[in-house]
């Protein structure tokens, strides 16, 4: 079955008929076929996004926010058979699949409150005849690049915002993950006048170029990997293009001297494990105190050993597949490639033999790791731990800054003093202590170095879709000394 996509409130098929399947990744059974999207249709969503938003942007914010409002009550009434969906498509476990929608939900929520409050400012002006305001406008139409890993979640950082701004949408989802979000377009945002709200699927090197590169395209809001990222802001700069990019992670984990190794290791296991590990702020470098390294691993290894791996489907299931062979592919080559440099592999290290179907692959705990090897330098996304040793906290400081990313770094420690130095000297754009991987919808997310350029969530969400005008009015029409002649 091909599942159309959505452009100004209809359902397409690709202009040359060219479909992109979508597999299970649990059983690596075929679930549907989506378009692989043309230019023209990327071109069509463009030019209905744009025709849309004359009428859209004067919509006012109170218009606006009841109808996000509205999105968030019709997800609400279809919540279990969103979650189911996006469990046979991603593949994380159910109760997983579950936080990500109650996100959503709560996200439409959050944006159609702040849109309701949200204003400009009046600036003191230099003459009693003047006034000066700041305003803010929608850009126009906003793509929305979206990664496999969460297709809800990120969808909605992005669109709530956009929407509850006055900007209308093109939403590119992955095309390991298209169905959850076409499935929205029929049950949530179905009250939004066509071409408003775009669902454009289709490889990304066929739509992503044409969308990103289009003049009546002004802002880019993409997360995904940092190369399609480069590669997106090299086509975009071309027009100075407002850019919004969430890029990838290697994000570390410090345990303090302090900290009960126990505690930690669930911790850690959590941080580094949900969604098999496939988080942009899932734990990929672990940092534990040389004298308590031994207690801590041997923790660590007993606690991953208890974990489910399974169909995210199953209740019982704790750890699901990873999402495709290639990203499989990936941590077996860095998990190779480190015990071919010296890292020993204490659990893990394979796909179990128990799950034939299914692209699974074990929690892997490693030690003997350096910097020089890829599973402490480039991002795995996928279930390992490798775990090193430092002598002071400077060092750990040191270590977590050895990284060309600043996604996400988390510690675990009662030590108030440990605490502010921390999140004062450890470059990255969220800092956990001891509640690893939680967010806020106010708190603004996005990274530091090569892990973006933008944030998402909170005020400065929204101010990622809109543009900053300011007025300069002067009501008294009379001729100025300072014009011409001087
Ligand atoms: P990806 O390969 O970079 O793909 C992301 C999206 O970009 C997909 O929709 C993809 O489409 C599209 N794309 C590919 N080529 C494109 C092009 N030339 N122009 C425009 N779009 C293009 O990333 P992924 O493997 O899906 O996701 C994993 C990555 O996302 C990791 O690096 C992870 O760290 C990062 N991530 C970052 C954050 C954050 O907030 N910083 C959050 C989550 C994930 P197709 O799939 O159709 O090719």
């Amino acid at each position: 079955m091909t599942q159309p996509m959505y452009v100004n409130g209809e359902w397409i098929t690709s202009s040359d008929g060219e479909t992109i399947d979508v597999f299970n990744p649990a059983t690596e059974e075929l679930l549907a076929s989506v378009p692989n999207g043309s230019a023209d249709d990327a071109v069509k969503a463009i030019e209905a996004a744009k025709i849309a938003f004359q009428e859209w942007r004067w919509s006012t914010a109170l218009e606006r926010a009841e109808m996000l409002q509205e999105a968030a009550r019709k997800l609400r009434d279809h919540f279990d058979e969103v979650v189911e969906l996006l469990t046979l498509e991603q593949g994380k476990a159910i109760s997983e699949n579950e936080e990500e929608t109650e996100w959503v939900v709560g996200t439409l929520d959050y944006y159609a409150g702040l849109i309701r409050n949200y204003r400009g400012r009046v600036v003191p002006s230099a003459d009693r005849s003047q006034f000066n305001f700041v305003i803010k406008e929608p850009y126009g139409v906003a793509a929305c690049i979206i990664p496999f890993n969460y297709p809800l979640l990120l969808m909605i950082w992005k669109v709530a915002p956009a929407l509850a701004a006055g900007n209308t949408v093109i939403i590119k989802p992955s095309d390991h993950t298209p169905l959850t979000t076409l499935r929205l377009a029929e049950i949530v945002f179905d009250h939004f006048p066509p071409g408003v709200v775009n669902i454009l699927t289709g490889r990304g090197d066929r739509v992503g170029d044409v969308v990103v590169e289009h003049p009546d395209v002004p802002v880019i809001a993409f997360t995904g990997s940092t190369a399609i990222g480069q590669r997106i802001a090299a086509l975009a700069a071309k027009r100075i293009k407002r850019l919004h990019l969430e890029l990838g992670g290697k994000d570390p984990f410090v345990i303090a001297p302090d900290a009960d190794v126990e505690s930690a290791a669930e911790a850690v296991a959590y941080a580094a494990l949900l969604n098999a590990g496939q988080v942009c702020t899932s734990t990929e470098r672990i940092y534990v105190p040389r004298d308590k390294a031994e207690a801590f691993t041997g923790a660590l290894v007993d606690f991953v050993g208890t974990l489910r791996l399974g169909s995210g489907i199953e209740r019982t299931t704790d750890m699901g597949p990873m999402a495709a062979p290639a990203y499989r592919e990936k941590v077996s080559n860095h998990v190779d490639e480190a015990k071919a440099k010296g890292a020993k592999v204490l659990t893990g290290g394979k796909a179990p033999e128990k799950l034939v179907k299914g692209w699974f692959y074990e929690p892997t705990v490693l030690v003997n790791v350096d910097h020089s090897m890829k599973i402490m330098r480039e991002e795995t996304f996928g279930p390992t731990l490798p775990i090193m040793t430092y002598r002071t906290f400077d060092e750990a400081i040191a270590m977590c800054n050895n990284s060309d990313f600043g996604l996400g770094a988390c510690i675990r420690t009662n030590d108030a003093r440990l605490v502010k130095r921390f999140f004062e000297e450890v470059q990255a754009g969220t800092i956990w202590i001891n509640d690893p991987l939680t967010d806020n919808y106010g708190g603004p997310f996005g990274g530091f170095k090569m892990s973006g350029n933008a944030r998402e969530l909170g005020e400065e969400g929204l101010e990622s879709f809109l543009e900053t005008k300011h007025v300069h009015w002067d009501f008294d029409d009379k001729i100025k000394d300072y014009w011409y002649p001087y």
